[in-house]
């Protein structure tokens, strides 16, 4: 099968998808380095397939991200905004503590009918405060366009949105965007630690990462923490909040209720 046509297959894959109501959000707890407490959550789609099988994001973001339209993707992110907007309604009616839940972005967003739009109706129409919406984008956007970039962050923290900046780290201009843009949250991309912390070298940088990024006022986040000896150093080097497989991988929405509801009535 040639790209063109497995990417006509993925396409439709998910619209049938979100037709039949089978992309599913899972839930990743943030915790923070005080106390070890749940501080935030990040909403991360999946796909049911006709097996009851979870298709992973990277079989299907990147090819609706490809195309000319940018349609698919919205109908994507826009769904995901939804059911976090959900999600938050759920802990209200629950009497459960409110956190932050943040929702990955396309840098297909840029150019586009405004998504913070979106986000403002969708929360005010579910009398959702927009302080507990994060929007994480990656820096990457700002390859394609960055003052499109700088001014969708404006917007959204205009909006009482919250930004983070994902996979910090990894792109080319990561400097140069954190003098160029205000956003509140910056993740460390688990490559970063991906030595365990135990290379001198990866120490040194990630150390002096977390310095910098508070000194900015940023709440620092480390994703992909997977060992006691990576949460001891994050920690230990004033990193804010933790995510990783080390603490918990992300969780359906039924999984999360339980886990949150057995840790607050302890
Ligand atoms: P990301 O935003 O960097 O999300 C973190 C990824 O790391 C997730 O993969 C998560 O399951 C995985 N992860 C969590 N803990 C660990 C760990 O300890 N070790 C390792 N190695 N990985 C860990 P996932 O869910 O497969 O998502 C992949 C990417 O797909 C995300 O990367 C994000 O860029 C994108 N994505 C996910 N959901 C959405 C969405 O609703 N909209 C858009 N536009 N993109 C999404
Ligand atoms: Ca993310
Ligand atoms: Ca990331």
């Amino acid at each position: 099968m040639d790209n063109k046509e497995n990417d006509k297959e993925v396409l439709e894959m998910v619209e049938e998808a979100i037709d039949e109501n089978r992309v599913k959000v899972y839930y990743q707890p943030k915790f923070s380095a005080k106390g070890i407490k749940v501080a935030g959550v990040e909403a991360l789609c999946r796909i049911e397939n006709e097996y009851h099988e979870l298709v992973l994001p990277g079989e299907f973001i990147p090819v609706l991200e490809r195309q000319e339209s940018s349609d698919a993707i919205r109908r994507l992110d826009w769904f995901i905004i939804t059911k976090a907007c959900k999600f938050l309604k759920r802990l209200q009616r629950e009497r459960l503590e409110l956190l932050p839940v943040a929702v990955n972005l396309s840098r297909r967003h840029l150019s586009d009918e405004p998504v913070e739009h979106y986000m403002c109706s969708t929360a005010n129409y579910m009398e959702i405060p927009h302080k507990y919406l994060e929007v994480e984008l990656t820096e990457s956007a700002a390859e394609d366009d960055s003052l499109e970039l700088q001014r969708l962050i404006y917007r959204l923290r205009g909006s009482g949105f919250r930004v983070a900046i994902d996979d910090f780290g990894t792109g080319q201009a990561n400097f140069k965007f954190l003098i160029e843009n205000q956003v509140d949250v910056i993740k460390l991309d688990k490559s970063l630690i991906s030595h365990g912390c135990d290379d001198p070298r990866e120490k040194e940088v990630v150390r002096d990462l977390i310095r910098m990024a508070k000194r900015l006022g940023l709440t620092v986040v480390a994703e992909g923490v997977e060992n006691a000896r990576q949460w001891n150093f994050l920690i230990d080097h004033g990193c804010d909040l933790l995510q990783g497989y080390f603490a918990a991988e992300p969780l359906s929405e039924a999984e999360f209720f339980d886990f949150y509801n057995s840790i607050e009535v302890e």
